[in-house]
């Protein structure tokens, strides 16, 4: 038997012979590193070798392929170089043999296959020998499709693809849904009404017959154990009666029901005896489904994947953090989480999976932020008087929240590395002011702001109050002068572009407000120092990195009105430095909400009536089911002339969807701001933060599809002036459970209370609304957990201190898998 190093040698000329297409081994060189690893360790190979062998086959499918061909011949030189110098390491000691000989770690070895293939054509190839099977393909890891396991053809394999799962990988993580306590064996003359439980028995009499007039079968099974004699029934199952023989000891599991008088049991779950009990007898797992795919199909598939793999894992925890946060390694943690022993067992499952998702989210957020700080970026100074002289000439006193982000803002400025900051604040809180307090501080120091919103009729709304409070013409102590700030939009002309981008170079130009044809357009900053992101969860990940990319490594401040509650914001946003506005300037008067039944509507129009009558305006909000979805772009449009012709006959309103081109949806605003409507029926695309002061009526209608934070968003539209403002949320149905879901909107204004309930009630991926990178992966671990945040943001940050670039040997399964968890967010997280 050839040695590690020696197998090594041979895939690496196969890579070499083949081009180096990176598949000489199946899922490419990296596949191989686990068991070569363990090879190597038992063999006692050098620990430098090993992490060199590692590193570059782990980072071999990343490059690209013409800088492999050296990466290959020198770490073949290497190889050789080290059996030369120790002859002894070509073939291993006897001892050592034994062990991977009976493992099946050889899986490389084409004689060795063949072999196993012959053997897998003698056998029965039924259930009871699945780890044959998969063993067969082990040379795929557990990257081989699924249609390797024992009864998973092309059809039903494309089936799986619908619950996304492809790979046998897939399968190990795919993790049950709930699960049914089936452990508590009873015998007959002990069963309760409604328990769920377990009984063994004999079968005495199989029978079927037609109900319904024949359109469907039911299939009568008396089962008998020395206790006593039960009914058990299936509906339009009959493989069920040819299986079943009488005489034949089943296990059944179900729940027990009552029919005219006597126990019996509906739709139980069985096995034989003798067969391995994955649906009968224990604590069962549940499964999301999809048609055509059965509990018992999937369990059996995951057994047969999860026996054979999970004790194969290479598990890529350290085993110092598994200590210290008391975690059970990952073989037991997959076995246990869809084939619980006990629900102890499967809590510690648990646990260590969800410990696992939060670490990897911990160790990435802190890798970029790591990454970001060590730039060094241009320090700005402001002195007190001077800070203070600017604060007198705005038209109100800022909150304290506001002195005090103003404060951080001003910290990180004058520090000399990149200020990464969030700025939290409900809506209304005054988050505008704060970033253009920072940007003037920045002109102060010569340098240049781009300040980029996700809209043009915000843009424009920035724009125009900057210009107002900064660059006021008659003011002789403005700070900047209109010239120095403009506005860079879609609409732009092309001639104002041309002498904008000139400006821009000159360094005339100090704040550039726009939305991302800031990024589109060709323009050149003389000196950007300062990038702001107004509603940062509208922008993509590039998008804001290519903001960025304007200036060298400027500070960075990004803003959301999505209030995240506290356990969430370390995790996603623990790569940025967090400030916190949670206080509304004085005068601002909550919006009183109700929740109205649906047959109450006729009470919201008059309150439309009621306020417009006094010059006000309304907003009705109709739900958009899905981005893009027609209907709901038509049920505004629908609604909308209705509105126009039954209830509003005298009003003029507009309309606005996401199916308008965006310079339409701009028009359809800035006509309401500007008044030109009196009501604005729309989809959710509203949600941005404009300002129309004027507007104290929001209607929602179908409120019970929206979450409470993205209702309080819409509410957040009005309530913006001196007026009393009103939002009345229209369930569709009288749902009491959904109904009071709402009416926690009329208990509070405070966006951060609602955001907390909202996480509780539909989990983190919901919550985000976006498909921000990480959170697609988080399957078990709940973001409302903050003791479990807390322990593996601890683990992560020292090993993090430690091993910074999880560069040491016993890291480089971790690195790995940190990679496959990152993998798709192009190394940006905010
Ligand atoms: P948001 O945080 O939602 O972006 P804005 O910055 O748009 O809020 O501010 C909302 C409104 O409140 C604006 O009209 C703004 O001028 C005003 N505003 C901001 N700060 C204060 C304050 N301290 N006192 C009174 N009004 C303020
Ligand atoms: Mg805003």
């Amino acid at each position: 038997m050839p040695s590690s190093i020696e197998k090594l040698q041979k895939f690496l000329r196969l890579e070499a012979e083949r081009g180096y297409d990176n598949r000489a081994v199946v899922g490419g060189l990296d596949k191989i590193v686990p068991n070569w690893v363990s090879e190597a360790r038992e063999q006692n190979l050098d620990a430098e070798l090993i992490q060199r062998v590692t590193q570059d086959l782990n980072s071999y499918g990343d490059m690209d392929p013409l800088s492999r061909p050296p990466v290959v011949q020198s770490l073949l030189d290497y190889l050789q170089e080290q059996l030369t110098a120790n002859p002894s390491l070509a073939s291993p000691a006897p001892a050592e043999k034994n062990t991977s000989a009976t493992r099946g770690q050889d899986p490389q070895s084409p004689k060795g296959q063949r072999e196993r293939d012959k053997g897998s054509k003698g056998g029965s190839g039924t259930r009871s020998q699945p780890s044959r099977q998969a063993e067969d393909v082990s040379h795929l890891g557990l990257n081989a499709p699924l249609t390797v396991l024992t009864g998973i053809g092309h059809q039903n394999a494309q089936t799986l693809q619908n619950l996304g799962l492809e790979t046998l990988g897939d399968l190990l993580y795919y993790f049950p849904r709930r699960y049914i306590d089936y452990s508590q064996l009873k015998t007959i003359n002990r069963i309760e009404y409604g328990e769920e439980l377990t009984i063994i028995a004999g079968v005495q009499s199989v029978s079927t017959r037609p109900i319904r007039g024949g359109q469907m079968q039911i299939i009568e099974v008396i089962v008998s154990d020395s206790t006593g004699f039960l009914r058990l029934s299936w509906f339009n199952q009959n493989w069920i009666a040819n299986r079943l023989k009488p005489g034949e000891q089943i296990v059944i599991s179900g729940k027990v029901d009552m029919y005219l008088g006597r126990l019996v049991m509906n739709n139980p779950e069985w096995e034989t005896l003798d067969q391995q009990q994955l649906n009968t007898n224990r604590i069962v797992s549940v499964y999301s489904l999809t048609a055509r795919v059965t509990q018992r199909m999937l369990r059996r598939i995951i057994h047969q994947t999860v026996s054979f793999w999970a004790p194969r894992l290479v598990d890529p925890l350290p085993e110092k953090v598994k200590q210290s946060a008391g975690l059970v390694n990952l073989a037991t943690a997959i076995q246990q989480v869809h084939f619980p022993d006990s629900f102890e067992k499967l809590q510690a499952a648990r646990a260590r999976l969800a410990f696992d998702e939060i670490f990897m989210l911990q160790l990435g957020v802190l890798r970029q932020r790591a990454q970001w700080m060590v730039g060094t970026a241009q320090q700005f100074n402001a002195s007190d008087e001077w800070l203070e002289q600017q604060v007198s000439r705005l038209p109100f006193r800022l909150t304290s929240a506001q002195h005090k982000v103003i404060d951080d803002i001003r910290k990180d400025l004058a520090s000399g590395k990149p200020m990464n900051r969030l700025l939290q604040g409900d809506v209304g809180s005054g988050k505008t002011i704060v970033a253009a307090l920072a940007a003037i501080l920045v002109a102060q120091g010569g340098a240049q702001t781009a300040f980029m919103a996700p809209t043009s009729i915000l843009a424009e709304q920035h724009y125009r109050n900057l210009l107002h409070l900064m660059a006021t013409s008659a003011d002789e102590n403005a700070p900047l002068k209109p010239e120095e700030i403009r506005l860079l939009i879609g609409d732009t002309s092309e001639s104002e572009k041309q002498e904008i981008r000139e400006s821009l170079k000159s360094g005339v130009i100090k704040i550039l407000v726009g939305t991302h044809a800031l990024i589109e357009d060709p323009v050149e900053f003389e000196r950007l120092q300062f990038a702001i992101v107004d509603e940062q969860h509208r922008f993509g990940v590039s998008q804001r990195s290519a903001l960025r990319a304007k200036g060298e490594n400027p500070h960075l401040l990004v803003m959301t009105a999505t209030p995240i509650p506290r356990s969430l914001a370390l995790t996603v946003y623990g790569d940025l430095d967090l400030s916190v506005m949670d206080e509304m300037p004085v005068g601002r008067q909550p919006i009183a909400t109700y929740v109205l039944h649906p047959r109450e509507r006729e009470r919201a129009y008059q309150m439309i009536h009621a306020q417009i009558e006094k010059g006000h305006q309304a907003f009705i909000i109709y739900p958009l089911v899905e981005k893009g979805d027609r209907d709901e772009a038509k049920a505004a449009v629908e609604e909308q002339a209705r509105l126009q012709k039954e209830v509003f006959p005298l009003l003029k309103i507009g309309l606005l969807h996401g199916r308008l081109k965006p310079e339409e949806k701009d028009r359809v605003m800035t006509a309401f701001r500007d008044q030109e409507y009196q009501v604005l029926v729309s989809t959710s695309v509203v949600e941005v933060g404009v300002d129309v002061p004027n507007a104290t009526v929001m209607i929602v209608e179908g409120a019970n599809r929206f979450g409470l934070s993205q209702l309080h968003q819409f509410r957040g539209r009005v309530g913006r002036g001196q007026d009393q403002s009103y939002c009345l949320l229209i369930p569709e149905t009288e749902d009491a459970v959904e109904n009071e879901r709402l009416t926690v909107m009329s208990e509070t204004n405070n966006g951060f209370v609602l955001a907390e309930r909202d996480l509780e009630q539909r989990g983190p991926g919901e919550f985000l609304g976006t498909r921000q990178s990480g959170f697609n992966e988080l399957k078990m671990a709940s973001l409302t957990d903050v003791h479990l945040i807390e322990k593996a943001r601890q683990q992560a940050q020292a090993l993090f201190e430690e091993d910074a670039d999880l560069s040491l040997p016993e890291n480089q399964e971790l690195n790995k898998m940190l990679r496959r968890f990152w993998s798709d967010g192009k190394g940006d997280l905010s």
